[in-house]
């Protein structure tokens, strides 16, 4: 039994597309807040004899997509019939793919502890989502609107090795969707689902590469951000408990209870041959023309992970900045509109930090407005000497809290920060007067 233990984590992330129609008939891909079984025809409702059409649109979304992440687009894809017996599947099978999805391989970069660290995909693929199932007490209910909607599935390599990093790359993904305006990928309405495939490798020695297990656990439901990170690191300490009680986990499907924070065994896990996969005898297989990959590639826009260095390069943003900034719609846009006005790095910086540190201080503001007042404020700033003297009177007067602070409670800064804010009517540049604070406590313990 090996002593130490490597988590090796590949994710599978599936978002609905905000496409008009489903995607094999005209029926409002919308499904939200419908009654029950409103929304639906015999193609979505799988009754014999009806063809599905498959939806242009969603084919370019998700084409879009595989574009974005640098994934091989295959002109020639197939949707194929994916087997298996469910009540929220009303034919018996699912169309989705598999040997021809319409992309391969491609990278989706993270941040890591400041690391742009890519991430690779095996695949994105087209397929239908299922009716969705209600259990009232003994009854389940089948609510068939949201059958047949189109759905992506995002499939990484593999390559994650710990909670922290699935989470930054479903936060990514989230990110990046959002951004090609192809999905709204709202976790708690469900449009935005994920599965993570958990395994624990022995420890490689320096240098060498990790041998894959041979056996993976799947988590489902894991329904937000939180439960991502809660679910894996359960999954981690769960799997090293059996390994280190001489055995091998078994591979699994697993539930995540969020209330007492545990994944619980649901059933074997199928492998890709017990779905019994085959070309959908309905459809064709289709062909994505080079007029539209030029035009989708037209379409494609500067993605967060480039409008990150853009700014980190530009104006000397720190990662977590840059961060931030591009990840908040809101003040990325407000940030924009006044990027025209902007000088020098140090106003960028100055700027960038207050509008994701103080929302109230430009929301509902036009950027004219801002910028004069933000102006104002600053030719007001006291610093230099004059800063110094009053930062200089209170470490005199407050005895009490510069002794706390040069016992270990750092903390008491915010309150002589307060103190040099009273006596300058809050016209101290907090950023010169906390620098100030530190250096003179430092120096004359
Ligand atoms: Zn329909």
């Amino acid at each position: 039994m090996p002593s130490s233990f490597v988590p090796v984590i590949g994710l599978e992330v599936h978002f609905e597309l905000k496409t008009a129609s489903k995607m094999f008939c005209s029926c409002s891909a919308d499904h939200f807040h419908r009654p029950a079984n409103t929304n639906l025809c015999p193609t979505c409702l799988g009754l014999p004899g009806a063809l599905p059409v498959p939806n242009q649109k969603a084919i370019e979304m998700t084409a879009l997509m595989a574009l974005a992440v640098g994934a091989k687009i295959n002109r020639r894809f197939l949707f194929e019939r994916k087997n298996y017996f469910y009540p929220d599947l009303p034919k018996g099978y699912q169309i989705s793919q598999h040997i021809l999805p319409i992309g391969e391989g491609g990278a989706v970069p993270i941040l890591l502890e400041g690391e742009y660290v890519a991430v690779a995909l095996h695949d994105i693929h087209l397929e239908e989502d299922t009716a969705k199932l209600e259990h009232h007490g003994n009854e389940v209910w089948i609510d068939f609107n949201r059958s047949g909607v189109p759905l992506v599935e995002v499939v990484t390599q593999p390559v994650l090795h710990s909670a922290a990093a699935a989470k930054a790359y479903v936060k990514r993904i989230q990110q990046l969707v959002r951004w090609l305006g192809i999905s709204n990928a709202d976790m708690e309405k469900g449009s935005m689902r994920l599965e993570a495939n958990i395994s624990l490798a022995p420890q490689p020695g320096d240098g060498k590469k990790i041998k894959l297990p041979n056996y993976r656990v799947e988590v489902k439901n894991l329904n937000s951000f939180r439960f991502v990170e809660k679910a894996i690191n359960y999954e981690i300490e769960r799997q090293k408990r059996v390994w280190q009680s001489g055995q091998q986990p078994v591979q699994e499907t697993r539930g995540f209870d969020p209330q007492r924070g545990v994944t619980f065994s649901q059933r074997r896990k199928e492998v890709a041959k017990d779905y019994r996969y085959f070309p959908d005898p309905d459809i064709p297989p289709l062909e994505l023309t080079s007029t539209v990959i030029e035009k989708l590639k037209k379409q494609l826009p500067r993605l967060p992970w480039e409008e990150e260095k853009m700014w980190q390069e530009k104006y000397g943003f720190d990662w977590q900045l840059s961060q931030t900034l591009v990840a908040n719609a809101e003040a990325r846009h407000f940030w924009q509109m006044l990027v025209p006005r902007i000088k020098n790095r140090d106003q960028a910086q100055k700027i960038a930090k207050l509008i994701v540190n103080k929302p109230d201080r430009w929301q509902g503001k036009k950027p004219a407005q801002f910028w004069q007042e933000w102006q104002k404020e600053q030719s007001e700033r006291l610093g230099g000497a004059q800063l110094a003297a009053i930062v200089a009177q209170v470490i005199e007067q407050e005895t009490k809290a510069v002794a706390d602070y040069r016992r270990g409670k750092v903390n008491v800064i915010g309150y002589l920060l307060g103190q040099v804010q009273r006596l300058t009517q809050g016209k101290a540049d907090p950023q010169e007067a906390r620098q100030l604070l530190e250096q003179k406590l430092a120096k004359n313990g």
